[in-house]
């Protein structure tokens, strides 16, 4: 069958495959440590469960609306308001099966065939599928290191903007480096959002996975309320990925324009999972805060021995469930210098399956240091500190 044209175009995200592969490793009898995927082993909050379970019972099993269902509409803008320090109301909020599937709507609502988008390489391998999919040119910017943590580089936004550019995204705290934007950051591309006229999709996938500093959103900076689109997801902040539950909260005309390409799409999100997060906001909030403390631990064990590793520069983010060590001089001692080659050796030789670099972009003509990205969410702190340890012992032993 002759496939349409467009297909060719469409990226994916390579993580998945790595899952595969760990997997068939797996079903050989060997023991794999995943740190590939962003995914949690962390029960979902019983009192979510227990809502969802008896919001099912009691019938919620048919549609609901487009944008989902008025209470967690306005929770959900309320929670919002107090967290972001914004001034949304329901009619903000469009709720979606997960947080993915807003990058892909931000582009549809707002996209000319031809427009430049900036977004982030190294950074979720969606956003540039997304843009080149729906004809975009996807125009990428990086992140640099300073005093060993990684930071936006905000001046690369700033180079890069043409007149062709419309769209900006910006994915704080990010995935894979870690990287939370400061206050002045976030200044600075707000200023340069309204300065070009441009609109904003702040990816806040990881907002309150922060283990210090401040949370603050993009769209919280004077300005911004009407030219951001918040990809919001309940996926990480109450372990509940599988569940499939996020939204696109933004200025009510782009809000109505996702409401449409919702009933063209899934109609509506999954119904009775609504009372299930509506329960997740409005009831006790100790299981978030203990999630958050559970991946504290889990970072703060798998970056100790990280940094332990002769050769690996690992710096220990404020957000997020990632790891993106610099472990150029490592592998190098173990004679490794392709990624690919690199991450296959590491699972065949340690079990530790790993994403490296070349899953969240292209690297740059002048890259030359390696990166390899750890996800600890996956993992009880022994298995991670079990996995690691042989990794270091692997890295010590020169690969041998
Ligand atoms: N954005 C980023 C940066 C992510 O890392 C992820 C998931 O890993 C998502 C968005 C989407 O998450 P979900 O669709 O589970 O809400």
């Amino acid at each position: 069958m002759q496939t349409a044209e467009r297909v060719r175009r469409l990226g994916t995200e390579t993580a998945f495959s790595v899952s595969a592969e760990a997997a068939a490793f797996a079903s050989g009898g060997k023991t794999v440590y995943p740190f590939h995927l962003g995914d949690m082993n962390i029960p979902t909050p019983g009192n979510i469960v227990e809502a969802a379970i008896k919001a099912m019972r009691e019938g919620k099993t048919g549609y609901c609306p487009p944008c989902g269902i008025p209470e967690l509409r306005e929770a959900l803008a309320a929670d919002v308001n107090v967290s972001h320090d914004t001034s949304y109301s329901a009619a903000n909020v469009a709720i979606q099966p997960g947080g993915k599937p807003v990058i892909g709507k931000f582009i549809l609502a707002l996209m000319n065939a031809g427009d430049e988008v900036l977004y982030p390489n190294p950074g979720y391998p969606i956003y540039e599928s997304q843009i080149e999919f729906h004809g975009g040119c996807a125009v990428p910017y990086g992140y640099l290191q300073h005093d060993g943590q990684w930071r936006l580089d905000v001046e690369a936004i700033a180079r890069r903007i043409t007149p062709r550019t419309r769209l900006l995204i910006v994915n704080d705290p990010h995935n894979p480096t870690g990287a939370a934007c400061t206050p002045e950051e976030l200044e600075r591309l707000a200023a340069l959002a309204m300065e070009h006229d441009l609109y904003v999709l702040a990816d806040e996938a990881y907002f309150d996975i922060r283990y210090e500093g401040t949370r603050k959103s993009l769209a919280s900076v004077p300005g911004m309320l009407e030219r951001c689109v918040i990809l919001y997801t309940f996926s990480k902040k109450f372990a509940m990925t599988g569940w499939r539950l996020g939204a696109a909260i933004g200025p009510e005309d782009v809000i109505n324009v996702i409401a449409t390409l919702n009933v063209n799409d899934e109609s509506c999100s999954n119904h009775f999972i609504q009372y299930g997060v509506l329960e997740g906001l409005t009831g006790d909030q100790s299981h978030a805060r203990r999630i958050v403390e559970t991946l504290r631990h889990r970072r703060d064990v798998a970056c100790g021995i990280l940094s332990g590793i002769p050769g690996v520069l690992c710096p220990a983010p404020q957000a997020t469930f990632y790891l993106f060590p610099d472990v150029t001089k490592a592998m190098q001692r173990a004679s490794l210098s392709d990624y690919e080659t690199m991450r296959l050796t590491i699972l065949r030789e340690t079990g530790v399956s790993v994403c490296t670099r070349l899953h969240f972009g292209r690297p740059y003509a002048d890259e030359s240091r390696l990166y390899l990205r750890f996800a600890y969410s996956g993992m009880e702190p022994a298995g991670i500190a079990e996995g690691l340890t042989r990794l270091t012992h692997f890295l010590e032993t020169g690969g041998a």
